[in-house]
């Protein structure tokens, strides 16, 4: 069958494999027909051989962490033939620590979580994969078109959720959210955080483009002016560039017992002047809480999968700006200005 493999750390070594293994047995019981492979920064930086890991004992890696497929067989009885699903990406450690031991692998201690398609499990982009049914999330048969947009949404949900979980620290009453960023992750937090009823702020760079009516849409204001020019201090900033001067300035902008969650990585190597000490005085004497957020376990991917089934299909098919079927994979996976989500389509 045909899957899209990657040497890791080799860059450029992209190829489509049009005899790639059908998927073992000991994948799971569950067989999946792919859909759709989302694509993201993560896969543009794995392509770029700065990141992901093969499978032990292999040289290739099958990329795609962010899947949509329908079930061919279950004989565990959990799915049923043509349910739509996606692969949840991250398993727990073999140890496994304390968090994946409770099914918490999103805050893994140990690091020897493995993901599909990302660090030693290959990934959904091949004709066929195979998972246990606890890490097959069903979705909304009427989300076929955008279904493939689970996994960014389930790195949202645990966002979100973090954010609400330390927001109840005190009394808790957010008015205002500033999303930085308007890529998918960006524009999915601010979904999110429109479907919790406040009052949702996006910034970024493009002044023209899908992004700032994808914004109006959700009912959100668009700015693209630098943090320091906004006239409000959110309750809650969702960064999402990770650009650093974005993410101080954001930590410096959040409002007293404000809650800011870094959702975007950055690539490291730049260095910039700044005041720590400033920054420190102003996060103690206001009580504000920074912290990071990666991946998602389970419960994300319901919540991601129920809040999807809510929106507004019409909006989630704008944020897929490209849809190409798996023989023009180098174009899918060349990034183009006006992306916003690329997609690689099975089905065709
Ligand atoms: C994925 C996460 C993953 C992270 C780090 C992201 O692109 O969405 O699921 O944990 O990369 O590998």
């Amino acid at each position: 069958m045909r899957a899209v493999t990657v040497i890791p750390g080799v860059a450029d070594s992209l190829a489509l494999d049009e005899n790639y293994p059908e998927p073992a047995a000991e994948e799971g019981a569950v067989l999946v027909e792919a859909v759709a492979v989302g694509i993201c920064g993560t896969d543009h930086e794995i392509i770029a051989g700065h990141y992901g890991e093969a499978p032990p004992g292999e040289r290739r890696l099958v990329i795609g962490h962010e899947s949509l497929g329908r079930v061919l067989e279950d004989p565990t009885g959990a799915l049923q033939p043509g349910d739509l699903v996606a692969g949840v990406v991250r398993h727990p450690d073999p140890v496994p620590c304390t968090n994946c031991a409770v099914g918490e692998w999103d805050m893994c201690r140990n690091g020897r979580y493995t993901e599909h398609g990302i660090k030693a499990l290959p990934g959904f982009a091949r004709e066929r994969w195979r998972v246990r049914p606890t890490f097959a999330v069903p979705l909304d048969p009427a989300l076929s078109d955008v279904g493939v947009l689970l996994e960014p949404t389930s790195v949202v949900a645990k966002a979100w959720d973090h954010i609400e979980r330390i927001g109840h620290r005190a009394e808790w009453q957010p008015q205002s959210v500033l999303v930085t960023g308007a890529g998918p992750i960006g524009l999915l937090a601010a979904l999110l955080a429109s479907q919790r009823g406040l009052s949702v702020h996006v910034l970024d760079l493009a002044t023209d483009g899908p992004k700032p009516e994808l914004v109006h849409a959700l009912g959100a204001t668009y700015h693209s002016v630098p943090v320091n020019d906004l006239d409000f201090e959110p309750d809650v900033v969702v960064e999402c560039t990770g650009a650093p001067t974005v993410v101080l300035d954001v930590m410096c902008k959040a409002a007293p017992t404000g809650i800011v969650c870094l959702a975007g990585v950055s690539s490291g190597g730049r260095t910039i002047d700044f005041d720590a000490g400033a920054l420190n005085r102003a996060l103690v004497l206001e009580n504000n809480v920074v912290f990071g957020s990666v991946n998602a376990n389970r419960r994300h991917w319901e919540l991601a999968a129920e809040a999807l089934a809510r929106a507004d299909r019409h909006w989630l098919s704008t944020l897929i700006s490209r849809r190409l079927p798996v023989s023009r994979y180098q174009e899918a996976y060349q990034p183009g200005p006006d992306d916003i989500k690329v997609v690689l389509d099975f089905a065709v």
